[in-house]
């Protein structure tokens, strides 16, 4: 997610934001990243070791705020342990009336529900294992699926369903918004299972309280030939009749898939060049008065990020502009930035932030309900770092003196409100929008910076390259970034403790 970068401790919300006007590259830049970066020498990413789990989805869409959905997951037990269920996330009963863990804050609700309170849900029926009856359960919310199921170590399963979609009116991740229709959390998202257990801790208003595993989509929607659809992945075929478009989308190897319609889209493609072959770049946008400065510089970003990191793995990367209620939010193959973000440099921050997702949540996933540090901070750093080697290095100075001005404003907050600089704490634990963009956000990118200053450049992206390649289509944690600096030759173990652990002067 992209919030805004305020530093007052009740914030979070957007704050205005454009495009940046185009900035030449520096030679000396350029020169700096033939010397520096390596990671285009490994151009193709391993596959995933394991099946990953496998969607088919059949969206049937009215146009509406009704959708039907028939889908099924074929799943196989890598866990090495014998399963006795299946858990699934229903991300869209959390904004239903009688959630117990609502999408969005009190505070946010008049802006996020533009039409006034909004409620949707997904309802389930005909819930089969491998095509028999299952025993499921349901939690007290709607929010947790549990099939119960005895799936030995290697084996298969087959998880079916059918589903009424009722979409809320409101400006966020899932529901009819102002400019389209968001579908993201919209199907049954199989829990991460770690350490033992299925992950289910559910839906929050703050922060982006999703885990799951890299997984294969096969799509076929069903909407309105007048609803142009984004979606991650690509689509291999597109047929019209009487008014209704039947679209397939195949999306491999992903984090979750996305889907975002609206009547008002208009596109602009290009091309990154990914380590000397081509990812399809294509922008859908509602509002941009340079919708091909923008595509561009998400294309470029991929190009600098597959260079300095690790090649971009998807043959296509879809950028929609979408009401998500925060300034941008990031899916797999898929990025969205809010049409609300009007300042140039925050449009461009936003754009280059959510693309730097592709690799920090993407390709190797995290916690990010446990340890939001380790993508947001990641991110943040990567979207500054880009600027700083795209010769702009007032961004980066901006986006490190900024950070520094956020945390600081919140660590000196007095101790009965609340302040808390751990940054390995849940969700939950954290009061406001606020405080989680103060750790998560800034005090992530200072440890990154601190980073950068004491293992210098060179080891630095050596070690980001090699935590990309060591924990591709799987899940790292701080553990593992530690490893990476390790084996890159810097012992970077007692920093990043210090900051997690909240013992660092700062
Ligand atoms: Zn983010």
């Amino acid at each position: 997610m992209n919030p805004s970068r305020k530093t007052s401790k009740n914030t979070g919300r957007k704050s205005a934001r454009g495009r940046l006007s185009a900035v030449l590259l520096t030679l000396a830049a350029v020169l700096c990243a033939i010397v520096l970066f390596g990671a285009c020498n490994e151009p193709s990413l391993p596959s995933p070791s394991t099946p990953v789990p496998v969607y088919d989805l059949d969206l049937s869409y009215d146009g509406g705020r009704k959708a039907l959905l028939d889908g099924e997951l074929l799943y196989t037990n890598d866990t090495g342990e014998e399963l006795t269920s299946l858990a699934f996330h229903l991300y869209a009963n959390a904004f239903s009336e009688d959630t117990s863990s609502p999408p969005c804050l009190e505070s946010e609700r008049a802006d996020i529900y533009y039409n006034g309170d909004s409620f949707g849900n997904i309802e389930l029926s005909d819930i089969k294992i491998d095509r028999k009856t299952a025993d499921f359960e349901l939690n007290a919310d709607k929010t947790l699926l549990t099939v119960r199921s005895a799936v030995a170590p290697g084996g298969t399963v087959t998880v079916s369903w059918s589903a009424e979609i009722t979409l809320p009116e409101c400006n966020a991740r899932f529901g009819v918004t102002q400019s389209g229709v968001n579908f993201t959390g919209f199907y049954p998202v199989l829990c991460m299972y770690d350490d033992g257990e299925w992950c289910t801790e559910g839906y929050s208003p703050v922060g982006d309280p999703f885990f799951s595993e890299i997984s294969s989509f096969h799509v076929t929607l069903a909407a309105p030939t007048a609803l142009v659809p984004a979606a991650s992945g690509e689509v291999t075929s597109s047929e019209s009749d009487g008014g209704v478009t039947v679209t397939e989308i195949t999306a491999e190897n992903v984090r979750d898939f996305a889907l975002f319609l609206s009547r008002d889209f208009g596109t602009e493609k290009t091309t990154a060049n990914v380590c000397g072959s081509v990812t399809d770049v294509t922008y859908f946008y509602t509002d941009d008065a340079d919708p091909s400065a923008t595509a561009a510089l998400a294309a470029e970003a991929i190009e600098f990020f597959s260079s300095a990191f690790g090649a971009y793995p998807y043959p296509s990367f879809t950028l929609v502009q979408a009401h998500v209620g925060a300034g941008g939010m990031e899916y797999g193959a898929l990025a969205a930035v809010d049409p609300s973000v009007k300042d140039e440099r925050e449009h461009a921050l936003t754009v280059v932030h959510e693309t730097a997702h592709q690799w920090w949540f993407g390709v190797v996933g995290s916690d990010q309900i446990n340890s939001p540090w380790l993508d947001e901070g990641l991110t943040e750093f990567s979207a500054a770092y880009f600027f700083l080697r795209r010769g702009d290095e007032q961004i980066y100075t901006d986006s490190v003196a900024s950070a520094r001005a956020c945390y600081s404003v919140y660590s000196r907050l007095p101790d009965e409100v609340g302040f808390d600089g751990r940054m390995d704490r849940p969700l939950s634990s954290y009061l406001t929008a606020g405080e989680y963009v103060a750790v998560a956000y800034c005090k992530g990118l200072l440890l990154f910076d601190t980073l950068l200053s004491l293992a210098g450049e060179e080891k630095l992206t050596a070690a980001l390259a090699d935590y990309y390649a060591a924990n591709a289509f799987s899940v790292a944690d701080g553990h593992a970034l530690a490893a990476a600096f390790s084996r890159a030759g810097f012992d970077a173990a007692p920093i990043i403790s210090s900051f997690v652990r909240d013992t660092a002067v700062m």
